[in-house]
């Protein structure tokens, strides 16, 4: 797939990376470069670093790095023309023409977010309709306030089951769009399209951006189920959204902390009460993606989910996923039976602001839980046992005074000796020990020096390029900069100046990864003199590498009596060795 480089590198010009980083990150300026938590790998510390003047990159932690499209590929899971795409939006400006199965794909993802647009306006005009009476009053009840309908879209889905499929059609929308769109399926009676949502209250679950992607719908009345929400489409995967987060995103930034809550209202109602910072998962459990999202904005976490047994569970699952990806995590239970729903309309958002402050640290919590449900009167024994469930939990934490300080607090607690139990721990931790080992590090590529100073100089002063690399034929293979290094010379050898944009368009993925890794890692830059030699040094590496090659080739003639070929062989051997004592 090709882009013309012209226009990345217009884009890239008109973007500043650190703006447009600025949507997804909490971006903080440590002199020249800004830095914030690494959405790429978890953190406590920001290791993750913005190079304005480079526009470019690169995370001390896990290495990834790159330029904006890359920035914007990772962080939004979009391919290099998708990436484009949507920083063109941002631009304002329009992508030439491309390779027509992307365009395709692109086009498909506009019309579904244009279907579900028009949807959203459908159920929400709908909801001021004497039809939506029923849906007016249920959100009256719920003391939603007018302005809180608007602000998260709220609406209503007819019964007869054909308004919505009827409506889009009358706008020119096909049906089969609808369907994919997963607003309307086909009957196999009929064979019709019907509506999937009818006499429902619908909530829109919007990306972070405020783009309408699913629906949810509740019954009104009596019915099943209770809650109805969109299928899987091209938009919307379960798991990767977080309900209110366009919303919320804000108010988790400056607070430095999200409130987990489980349902839409619990979510919409304290939203409207004044505390913002809150986003509720959708239901389900919790995944790995939904974590990993939310670690964009923050590392704090109160969870707050319906205190019953299924809710305590809810949270002791999600728990483990905040755990490992280094979040601080607590837990808030609201008196009375409340969901933080019902919770706020009874005491106010006051009252919710006290309940999250007095949240204890989830690993406090579920001992705390533990020992409630063990009953009075516990036996030494029956403590240890308690506290050893406790140890896998405490393994997540990756910091180890922080482990400490939970054993000691612990101990006192239950009264059993400090030693007794960190010895008892540890011999849980070395146990487990086999376990961590089998996790994947990230390993640096083997970079000589040589190719590293070169590219660094490079990419330092681009117009000597062609200076240095005039007039030396160097074959780069073996080397892990070899695509990098060979771009670079082809372009300077068919006469051009060196451009990186150009570089960058011919590079796979991989390498443009690379490439940027470098750019960012690059501290000192070293003199023509000594690039110079860098590319000498890569030259005779390159060429003892073929004499090694052409040694053992004429071996191999030679065992099959090949006396031809092994002259062949020998006179390149000797024009080699010319070249290297040049
Ligand atoms: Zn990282």
């Amino acid at each position: 797939m090709r882009i013309s480089s012209q226009f990345v590198q217009q884009l890239k010009h008109t973007l500043n990376i650190v703006e447009v980083a600025g949507n997804f990150l909490k971006l903080t300026r440590k002199g020249k470069n800004y830095f914030a938590l690494c959405p790429f790998h978890t953190e406590k510390t920001p290791s993750f670093s913005i190079n304005e003047q480079l526009q470019s990159y690169h995370c001390f932690g896990c290495g990834k790095g790159g330029d904006v499209i890359q920035l914007v590929m990772e962080l939004e899971n979009l391919t290099y023309s998708e990436a484009i795409h949507f920083l063109a939006d941002l631009a304002h400006l329009r992508v030439p023409a491309l390779d027509p199965a992307e365009e395709k794909r692109y086009r498909d993802r506009e019309h579904l977010q244009t279907v579900m647009a028009e949807a959203s306006k459908f159920y929400q005009r709908c909801l001021k309709d004497p039809e939506g009476a029923g849906a007016r009053d249920y959100l009256a009840g719920r003391q939603i306030a007018p302005g809180t309908i608007q602000q998260f879209m709220l609406g209503f889905a007819p019964g007869d089951g054909q308004r919505l499929v009827s409506y889009l059609r009358g706008l020119g929308i096909r049906e089969a769009l609808a369907q994919q769109a997963g607003l309307a399926r086909v009957s196999e009676v009929t064979q019709r399209s019907y509506d999937l949502f009818r006499s429902r209250l619908i909530v829109p679950i919007q990306d972070m951006h405020g783009r309408v992607i699913a629906f949810g719908g509740r019954i009104l009345g009596e019915g099943e189920p209770k809650y109805l929400n969109s299928p899987e489409t091209p938009l919307y995967q379960k798991g990767y959204h977080l309900f209110g987060l366009g919303h919320a995103l804000k108010a988790i930034r400056q607070a430095d902390l999200a409130i987990l809550v489980e349902g839409y209202f619990d979510m919409i109602v304290p939203f409207q009460a004044g505390v913002e910072n809150v986003v509720a998962s959708l239901g389900t459990g919790l995944t790995p993606a939904q974590v990993k999202l939310l670690g964009r904005f923050t590392r704090n976490i109160v969870i707050c989910f319906d205190p019953d047994a299924a809710g305590a569970n809810a949270a002791f699952r999600s728990v483990e996923l905040f755990l490992e990806n280094e979040f601080d995590c607590r837990v808030a239970t609201l008196p009375g039976g409340h969901d933080p729903d019902t919770f706020v309309l009874k005491h106010g958002a006051d009252s919710f602001r006290d309940a999250i402050k007095q949240s204890l640290p989830f690993l406090d919590f579920q001992l705390h839980h533990k020992l409630q449900a063990a009953g009075a009167d516990l036996s030494v024994e029956r403590k240890v046992k308690i506290l050893e469930s406790m140890f896998p939990f405490l393994a997540r934490i990756q910091q180890e005074p922080v482990r400490s300080n939970y054993l000691a607090g612990w101990a006192d607690r239950l009264g059993i000796h400090r030693d007794a139990l960190f010895n008892q721990y540890n011999t849980f931790a070395r146990s487990r020990k086999v376990d961590k080992a089998a996790v994947a590090q990230y390993s640096q590529s083997p970079l000589t020096a040589a190719e590293t100073e070169l590219i660094n100089f490079v990419l330092h002063f681009p117009e000597m390029a062609p200076k240095i690399f005039s007039g030396v034929a160097v074959t780069f293979e073996g080397l892990t900069t070899s695509n990098i290094l060979t771009c670079i010379a082809q372009q300077v050898h068919e006469g051009e100046s060196f451009r990186l944009a150009e570089i960058e368009d011919m590079l796979t993925e991989a390498d443009r990864t690379l490439l940027h890794q470098m750019m960012s890692r690059a501290t000192t830059v070293v003199s023509e003199t000594e690039a110079v030699n860098c590319l000498q040094s890569l030259r005779q590496r390159s060429l003892e590498r073929e004499l090694e090659r052409l040694t053992a080739e004429c071996q191999q003639a030679e065992q099959s009596g090949d006396m031809d070929r092994c002259r062949d062989i020998l006179e390149q051997r000797k024009r080699i060795i010319m070249q290297l004592n040049k």
